[in-house]
């Protein structure tokens, strides 16, 4: 049988049983791949995930339809090869499902790798207008050096899909980046990298381009003057609109078969904040434009404790590793008092499965987040 013919045939299967466009084309491609026909065990995220899947389709809006491909999620899954899918979905399963479950596999399903703690920008809900953060001598600003890094991917390769360069500074900043980005290549399905744009030069546009590099995303909260520079203090609009701009053509130019997607995204701070106008002017130069919700991240050792009882679904979702090797279960913590661990000295899985996450998790699970700070002033469930 042609791969056509298996097209067809396990899509007019799907469609017999009344599943949803979407999910045929999807389910269709991964029925097709030879590699499908590998899950061995009913243990494995993939089955769980196609199972998952076939129940969300039988029973639309039921509670028991646990996951759900979003659609920007489709969107991913639409730029993949079909021998991709089966290990996309697999961690895609581990993300979105794991945390739910409250289950921990030998790696987290995202990791988050700062090349940079310093940023060239002051936006006013960030921490980066905490002084304990970036005053030098506090030790907590510098760049990730090339070597930790390239050791760190080796460790993920094959072991973690998602992997994110960007966390409490700004990760063009670092010289090196051309080089980690071109050490990742061909090694994640979910490779992303977060910036505000100032520093997105013609020839670091073409490196990122030039990779697989997955996503890109461009932090930016407003779609005109005086609010962007309000909010993004230090940033200069014109100037990031000149290098989003840029980064278009160039992709539109010289590479029109990029997989890349390449999305704006701001924080919802404020009510004059206009999703709009924003969607309507960023659109011209990139696939998607989001907002993401406002967390304390500027105050959050200060501010007020609140009342929330229900367990972080990041300590089930995310590890982060800072420029200096510090492992944090989030950057809301960003002087990162809830954990001592270091890389390398110990391995992402151990620290995963290790005591530090483990006793966070249980006091969550135990109604304990209010003991820990900065948990019990931060809004993450
Ligand atoms: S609840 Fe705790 S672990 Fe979760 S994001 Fe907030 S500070 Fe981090």
């Amino acid at each position: 049988m042609t791969l056509n013919q298996t097209y067809d045939k396990s899509n007019s299967i799907l469609q017999m049983h009344g599943l949803s466009h979407q999910y045929t084309e999807v389910l269709s491609r991964i029925l097709a791949i030879d590699y499908a026909k590998h899950i061995i065990s009913n243990n494995d995220p993939l089955y769980l995930a196609l199972e998952d899947l076939k129940v969300s389709q039988a029973i639309p809006n039921s509670k028991e339809s646990i996951f759900k491909l979003r659609p920007h999620v489709l969107e991913e899954i639409s730029r993949l090869f079909d021998y991709e899918i089966p290990r996309y979905l697999r961690y895609r399963y581990t993300y979105d499902v794991y945390p739910g479950m409250k289950r921990v596999g030998n790696y987290p399903p995202l990791v988050q790798i700062e090349p940079s703690s310093i940023c060239n920008y002051r936006c006013i809900f960030c921490y980066q207008t905490d002084e304990r953060l970036t005053t030098k001598k506090n030790g907590h600003m510098g760049f990730m050096d090339i070597n930790l890094f390239k050791n760190l991917i080796d460790q993920l390769e094959g072991n973690v899909e998602a992997v994110t360069l960007a966390s409490r500074g700004e990760p063009l900043m670092n010289k090196f980046l051309p080089e980690m980005i071109a050490h990742m290549d061909g090694k994640f399905l979910a490779a992303k990298i977060n910036t505000n744009a100032s520093l997105l030069t013609e020839v670091l546009s073409h490196a990122i381009l030039s990779s697989d590099l997955q996503t890109l995303v461009f932090s930016a909260d407003a779609a005109a003057d005086p609010l962007y520079s309000k909010l993004r203090v230090g940033g200069n609009l014109d100037r990031v609109v000149g290098n989003i701009k840029r980064f278009y053509e160039i992709k539109t130019a010289h590479y029109p078969n990029s997989r890349l997607i390449t999305r704006v995204s701001g924080v919802h701070f404020q009510e004059d904040q206009d999703m709009n106008e924003m969607v309507e002017f960023w659109s011209q130069y990139v696939d998607q434009v989001a907002f993401v919700d406002y967390n304390p991240w500027d105050n959050v050792y200060d501010a007020k404790e609140n009342s929330l009882l229900a367990p972080c679904s990041d300590l089930w979702r995310r590890l982060f590793v800072w420029w200096d090797g510090r492992i944090g279960p989030c950057d809301v913590d960003y002087l990162t008092t809830l954990s001592n661990e270091l890389y390398p000295d110990i391995s992402i899985s151990n620290v995963w499965n290790g005591d530090t996450f483990t006793n966070l998790r249980t006091k969550h699970l135990n109604n304990q987040r209010q003991d820990l700070n900065p948990c019990s002033r931060c809004v993450l469930v």
